[in-house]
């Protein structure tokens, strides 16, 4: 928790105006602002947004810092998730170290705010949640992480996985993730009912991943409805990637979007052009927390993705046919403040009172920020300054 001025910036895009923050908090916004004996950057007339928030990645698994991985995994979810398993133990690949690379990767590109989901299996037990709750105390004050228990390799279909979702939920997981309840566990009932159990358990929410497309999604998606319905739990279950709600029988789908607004239940995306993905205009209309991340990158899955969450909003646009410049700041209102209110953080925002998060990134005009995507000029959380020239001050291991 620092103080800083940022001199001579334009808030979103807007008037010159300065950016005092004090004790890791924005104090003030306005001109000609002055504070005797804190520290001063010149922002040289760039445009300020807050701190980017990646919602959905996964901290523990990249392969940032090994020689490039030469893909050759089959295509089912399985041959992904099996191959994987065996390359991690080929490698002896340490999540600590893994995620302490990803994670300053990110803050150089002006992330403040992760949601990171890590594997918890049978095969590595509760090692990767360990190496990434270390990362979370090393980086505290460059960027701030929140821990999904996710049973990657499945739930029902590996007996002991609860238990170790049960005992990471104890040592400090924050929400409690699942999977694919009928694609991946071939058991939806019992899926959700264990991982309903361990949030009600804890007192923690869930993010859960679903990828199920079309009917499929729906009815885990009705599932999941019924469950928070049930238990009361309005507003503590995130859907992650959600693609049955960009199917296109529209009715069907402004149904469960409707639904979503209702129980309150936020949605992720990673916009990945390969998928149906919910509409951002819809969500928007309806009412839905929205928020985004980079997913895996540069891992066993794929080859693609870098964490740059300012890239990850042009990608954004780009999935969903926004062209105008009020739809694009719609976009960074995404990956910005829209995945902070997704981990119910609503003073995550460039105003008085808002927490001191502020990327001073290159261009005219917001637009021009998201699609050219330069290095950006300064990273700040919470006062204190992360990155600059798109270099992260501690250096990645
Ligand atoms: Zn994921």
């Amino acid at each position: 928790m620092s103080d800083l001025l940022i001199k001579n910036t334009r808030p979103m895009g807007s008037d010159p105006a300065d950016i005092l923050i004090r004790n890791g908090r924005i104090d003030a916004i306005g001109t000609d602002l002055a504070a005797v004996g804190i520290r001063v950057e010149d922002a040289g007339g760039r445009i300020a947004i807050p701190g980017l928030v990646d919602a959905h990645t996964h901290l523990d698994k990249s392969l940032l810092g090994y020689p490039w991985y030469k893909n050759e995994v089959g295509p089912r979810l399985i041959d992904k998730i099996d191959n994987e398993r065996s390359v991690k133990r080929e490698y002896g690949l340490d999540a600590h170290i893994q995620s302490m690379r990803q994670s300053l990767q990110s803050a150089s590109y002006g992330t403040t705010l992760i949601r990171s989901h890590v594997d918890i299996d049978t095969d590595q037990g509760l090692i990767a949640l360990e190496g990434v709750m270390e990362t979370r105390r090393q980086l505290a004050g460059i960027v701030e992480i929140e821990i999904v228990a996710f049973p990657q390799s499945g739930l029902m279909r590996r007996t002991g996985t609860a238990d170790l979702l049960d005992q990471a939920m104890a040592m400090g997981a924050d929400l409690v993730g699942g999977l694919d309840p009928c694609g991946m566990d071939r058991d939806p009932k019992g899926h959700l009912d264990t991982i309903f159990a361990l949030s009600q358990k804890h007192g923690k929410g869930i993010d859960i991943h679903l990828h199920e497309m079309a009917e499929l999604g729906a009815f885990s998606m009705e599932l999941i409805f019924e469950r928070i319905r049930a238990l009361g739990l309005q507003g503590k279950v995130a859907v992650s990637h959600a693609f049955c709600l960009g199917h296109s029988d529209w009715k069907a789908t402004q149904a469960m979007i409707d639904t979503c607004a209702d129980l309150d239940i936020p949605i992720l995306t990673t916009a990945p052009p390969s998928r149906e993905v919910p509409s951002l205009q819809r969500l928007k209309a309806a009412g839905v927390r929205f928020g985004a991340g980079v997913d895996g990158f540069r891992d066993t899955w794929g080859p693609y993705g870098n964490g740059d969450m300012l890239e990850r909003t042009m990608l954004l646009g780009m999935k969903n046919n926004l062209r105008r410049d009020d739809e694009l700041a719609d976009a960074l209102h995404v990956t910005t403040t829209g995945g902070a209110l997704v981990m119910d953080r609503p003073d995550h925002a460039l105003v008085p009172g808002g927490r001191g998060d502020v990327v001073l990134v290159e261009g005219e005009t917001l637009g021009e920020a998201i699609v050219t995507h330069l290095p950006r000029r300064l990273v700040v959380t919470a006062g204190n300054v992360a990155a600059r020239d798109g270099a992260s001050l501690m250096v990645r291991p």
